[in-house]
């Protein structure tokens, strides 16, 4: 099914001039050119025209004006996004979330806030840090809230508080015509009709403009420590994973890390760990006694799998910087590998093929020659491979490789993308995963968007 669309005239751009002011226009090259690409290594595109929007209705005059005209109309939270997610592909309007960024209400008794989708999830718990509480999913780029909806990110810390789709209660929302819903309640229980704010929640902006969400808070644990163990195989350090998630210590964070990406940080951040399969680790307590008891069992179940190094700390700065190696790899990769490309992917697979995954990986890695790098969220089944080429040789191989992964981490039962979303990257992969339920989400995309003009070129290869 191919849809049509039409340009950006002068007089279109004077009627979104009206709806938002001048100064929340912009057809400048070098405004479409900064937001044409995401953090990827997607073919940059800029759109035709730039729009910051500050309210709902705004959002709702733009979205019904675009709809009668046939234009293409793309979100952009923070550019963050590692697939393409957010590039205008068709050109048409850009519909910039940046300057719409305020916090609406903390309700403080319930552990929830209301935002609107602009605001950086850092700038928001920066914001509640005095009110004692934080929103837990932790994608690590400084994503936007309704790009973290969008994508339904998650990160270090989904394995204890879930993903963003997890601590999301209710939503506002704008359709491409311009109609404004409110999906879901404040009511941390819901069983009243069907779940409308978990569907457009990983949509991707091909559903809707989401424009306000209320989110779950979680209160700022008193205390806080970080260990590291290393293992002579993938299979025992995954072991070691199962086992201290199945023994009720609630880790807040379960990272695997390859013995080549453990080098690279381990150096560049002075850590002195061993170059072995490595599991980094993190508890939060209330109470300092529970927390040194806590490490006390992680040590023993992991010296039961087989660790063969073992450091834990409750000391802030030595955990700070455990951590600040972890969420740095991406950057740390980079500078180790100058004037090549760097692209991320993600899969995530059942707990149990965890280890088969990770072999395939490596043995991938040796049989086909490429530069990769694997770490990610052992305690979700998540696994990040980031491929380092240069020239048409070596990139090839990586996409090939890249594919056989993806395939591989579908077979084993698991999905394309675990918190990436598919974007332009993984569209090739939808029919293999979801077979006849691609077409039952086609259905849904053109019930709520007639015109295909939400991302057109996003999820569905058109
Ligand atoms: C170094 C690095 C590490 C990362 N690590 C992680 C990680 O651990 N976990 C993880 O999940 N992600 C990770 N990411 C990816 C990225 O940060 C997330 O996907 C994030 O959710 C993107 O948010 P954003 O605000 O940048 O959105 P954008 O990239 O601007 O947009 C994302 C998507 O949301 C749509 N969108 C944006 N705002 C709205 C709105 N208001 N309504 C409807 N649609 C909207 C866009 O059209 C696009 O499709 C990482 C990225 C980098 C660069």
């Amino acid at each position: 099914m191919s849809h049509s669309y039409n340009p950006v005239s002068p007089e279109i751009v004077e009627l979104l001039t009206q709806i938002v002011g001048a100064e929340n226009v912009s057809t400048r090259a070098a405004d479409l050119e900064a937001r044409s690409n995401d953090q990827g290594i997607h073919p940059p595109q800029r759109a035709e025209v730039l729009v910051w929007v500050h309210d709902e209705q705004q959002v709702s005059r733009v979205m019904a004006l675009a709809n009668q005209q046939r234009i293409p109309v793309t979100a952009w939270g923070a550019g963050t996004s590692l697939e393409g997610n957010p590039i205008p592909l068709l050109g048409g309007i850009q519909l910039s979330f940046e300057r719409m960024n305020r916090i609406l209400a903390v309700h403080e008794g319930d552990f929830q806030v209301t935002v609107q989708p602009g605001i950086g999830y850092k700038d928001l718990n920066a914001q509640l840090q005095r009110h004692g509480l934080f929103f837990a999913p932790d994608p690590g780029a400084n994503a936007s809230i309704g790009g973290m909806l969008a994508n339904n990110a998650a990160g270090i810390r989904t394995v204890k508080y879930g993903a963003t789709r997890d601590n999301v209660l209710r939503m506002q929302v704008v359709l491409a015509d311009g109609s404004v819903m409110r999906l879901g309640s404040r009511s941390i229980k819901q069983s009243s009709g069907y779940d409308l704010a978990h569907l457009v929640i990983g949509s991707e902006g091909t559903l809707a403009m989401i424009t306000e969400a209320t989110l779950k808070l979680a209160p700022i644990p008193s205390h806080f420590s970080a260990a590291v163990a290393s293992f002579n195989s993938v299979s025992s350090a995954i072991e070691a994973v199962v086992a201290v998630r199945g023994s009720g210590l609630e880790p807040a964070a379960l990272e695997f890390l390859d013995p080549v990406t453990t080098a690279l940080i381990s150096g560049s951040d002075g850590l002195n760990l061993p170059e072995k399969p490595t599991v980094l680790m993190e508890f939060h307590s209330a109470h300092q006694g529970h927390l040194q008891a806590t490490l006390d069992s992680v040590r023993e179940i992991c010296a039961e799998c087989g660790s063969v190094y073992f450091f834990a700390t409750t000391n802030q700065s030595e955990r700070l910087k455990l951590w600040h190696a972890r969420h740095h790899t991406y950057e740390t990769i980079v500078r180790a590998n100058p004037g090549r490309k760097v692209s991320n992917s993600d899969v995530a697979v059942p707990i149990s093929a965890y280890p088969i995954l990770i072999d395939f990986i490596e043995a991938n890695r040796r049989e086909r020659g490429v530069s990769a790098y694997s770490f990610g969220h052992a305690g979700d089944g998540n696994i990040h491979v980031l491929y380092v080429y240069a020239g048409e040789q070596e990139s090839a191989a990586a996409w090939a490789m890249n594919t056989a992964v993806v395939y591989k981490a579908i077979e084993l039962g698991g999905t394309a993308t675990g918190e990436h979303g598919i974007g332009l990257g993984k569209t090739q992969f939808m029919q293999s995963e979801h077979g006849q339920a691609l077409q039952l989400m086609r259905v849904v995309k053109t019930a709520l968007d007639p015109n295909w003009i939400l991302n057109p070129g996003k999820i569905f290869v058109d």
